[in-house]
């Protein structure tokens, strides 16, 4: 296998806007940026509506986000962790002005800040309208392409991370015209979330958890990872990723109707504007109940429905729904994992040499539930920490061995059906421990199954672990919330010995 010896450049892997951000802010320093898309496609970044959370407003500030932040983390956020990241928001905001992206501004040139549920004050910035992540992502990828400290290497999936007593080595690469080794001391893993471990997801098809996989193979610690949030209301299609009919759409006043016009949310506290898990979980068992769900939005009195929502009108015609006249059919989708590979607020992994940020890195701001909006900000705030950590490092003399040859392709099919059934919206400790054993041989063959049956394998563990009902995690045979919130840190062979336990004779 051919070795591109890395020159002392620190190796970005993945180009959404974590990646990017980390790669924009680590210059001049050399930077190889490995993305398995191109730049623009396939990340969730792109795909993002609401926009970015920041307290910029005049009724707003940091404690006030903090304070929104923790309650929807219920009991397992990081304080300090969250508080250092909502601080540095507004400066991020400035900064992605400054690269080029243009929020939307009222006729007197502020910004616009929208709200969204769970938030107590107006502060989700965005641009065109509905399409925050496409703009922010245009603008980047622009600035990107004009920074010459940065060689992009587009399709180039990473499929392994090269380790030596703990310490990164390099990883190898596969583009298609075959395997290379990039051989490097210092690695960003920005590959964004698992939405597509489950049959319904909204995150792009390729962020089924593969960076969780490389740290995990090569040992690193992973945190939180039993808390997935799942969006209540993704356009009910047969497509992969589902697309999002955002909670902003709820917010101007559409309601949650059966196919018999029944209202079933009026009761519960909220409505429609309940915490996304409160509201994910009443559609999820009304459709267990046997129900279709829909959003109607023909209950909003004056709502330019198109010119207020663009991309969800342009979305909805392509699946032959016009939501000016008609509901919407949506359901719960695997949306945002809040868990990952343990770092500090650096990003420093439990490895030497090993940085993660964004989706899928855990510094611990979201805890048990993600407050909307605030994962861009993760992404855009913290890829410029672990830039500042990495440019205090030196690069090292380490070089990576030839190795074997990388696996190319990944058979998400088995994983998906698994996970959807055992670790959706509600959990129960016997469907989990059957979904450990049936994801126990995957994860320890040498198949296209494994790297994804090794992440939902973990996440099935931690899940079993969580012997209580917390954020996004709902057990029903826990139905309550334990006294004290502990979070539970755990590694692939800590996780693969757990499986074990339960299931001796599954082992190979
Ligand atoms: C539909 C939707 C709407 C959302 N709306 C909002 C919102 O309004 N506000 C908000 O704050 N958050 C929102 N989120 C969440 C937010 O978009 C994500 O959490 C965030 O964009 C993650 O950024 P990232 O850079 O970590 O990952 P991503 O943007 O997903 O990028 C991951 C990158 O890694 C690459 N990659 C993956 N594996 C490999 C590999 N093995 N080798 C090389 N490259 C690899 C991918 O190709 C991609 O370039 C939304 C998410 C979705 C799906």
């Amino acid at each position: 296998m051919d070795v591109y010896d890395a020159a002392g450049a620190c190796i970005i892997v993945g180009g959404g806007l974590a990646g990017l951000t980390a790669a924009l802010s680590l210059a001049p320093e050399q930077v190889i940026l490995l993305s398995k898309a191109p730049l623009g496609f396939e990340a969730s970044s792109v795909l993002a509506q609401g926009g970015i959370a920041a307290s910029l407003g005049p009724d707003d500030d940091l404690s006030q986000h903090l304070a929104d932040t923790l309650d929807a983390g219920d009991g397992i956020c990081d304080e300090s962790v969250a508080r250092a990241i909502l601080a540095a928001a507004p400066a991020a905001i400035s900064e992605l002005i400054r690269r080029g992206v243009p929020f939307d501004r009222d006729s007197q040139g502020r910004l616009i800040l929208g709200l969204e549920a769970a938030h107590s004050r107006r502060r989700i910035v965005h641009a065109g309208g509905d399409s925050s992540g496409r703009e922010i992502m245009h603008a980047l990828t622009r600035r990107v392409h004009e920074t010459p400290s940065i060689t992009l290497f587009e399709g180039a999936t990473v499929q392994r991370l090269l380790v030596e007593d703990n310490a990164v080595t390099g990883v190898v690469a596969d583009d298609h015209s075959g395997p290379v080794i990039f051989s490097t001391d210092r690695v960003v893993i920005a590959t964004g979330g698992i939405g597509g471990l489950f049959q319904h997801g909204t995150n792009p098809a390729g962020s089924w958890g593969q960076g969780l996989a490389l740290a995990a193979k090569a040992g690193a610690a992973m945190a939180d990872l039993e808390f997935i949030q799942f969006h209540p209301t993704a356009l009910d299609s047969r497509s992969f990723p589902l697309k999002l009919i955002s909670e902003t759409v709820r917010g101007e006043g559409a309601v949650l109707v059966d196919e018999t016009g029944d209202r079933f949310m009026a009761g519960i506290p909220g409505a429609e504007l309940a915490p996304r898990d409160v509201v994910a979980r009443a559609v999820w068992r009304h459709m267990g109940a046997g129900h279709r769900v829909f959003l109607d939005a023909r209950v909003v009195p004056d709502l330019d429905f198109s010119r207020r929502f663009p991309a969800i009108t342009r979305f909805c015609h392509a699946a032959g729904i016009d939501p000016v006249t008609e509901p919407i059919p949506v359901r719960p989708a695997a949306h945002y994992h809040m868990g990952g590979i343990a770092v500090d607020l650096a990003g420093r992994s439990s490895i030497e040499g090993l940085w993660a940020c964004g989706e899928a890195a855990c510094t611990g701001l979201h805890g048990a539930n993600r407050l909307a909006s605030n994962s861009l900000l993760e992404a855009a705030v913290c890829g410029r920490f672990a830039a500042e950590s990495i440019k205090g490092t030196a690069p090292g003399r380490r070089k990576a061995e030839a190795t074997a040859s990388a696996r190319v392709s990944a058979d998400l099919y088995p994983v998906r059906k698994i996970l959807t059934n055992a670790a959706g919206v509600l959990r129960d400790g016997d469907d989990l421990a059957a979904a450990a054993a049936e994801l126990l041989p995957l994860a320890l063959a040498d198949g296209d199954a494994s790297d994804p049956a090794r992440v939902g394998l973990m996440i099935v563990i931690a899940a079993l672990r969580r012997r209580e009902s917390r954020g996004a995690h709902a057990r029903t045979d826990f139905p309550n919330r334990a006294v004290s919130a502990q979070r539970i840190v755990l590694s692939l062979g800590d996780a693969i010995a757990a499986a074990r336990e339960l299931a001796p004779e599954r082992v190979a």
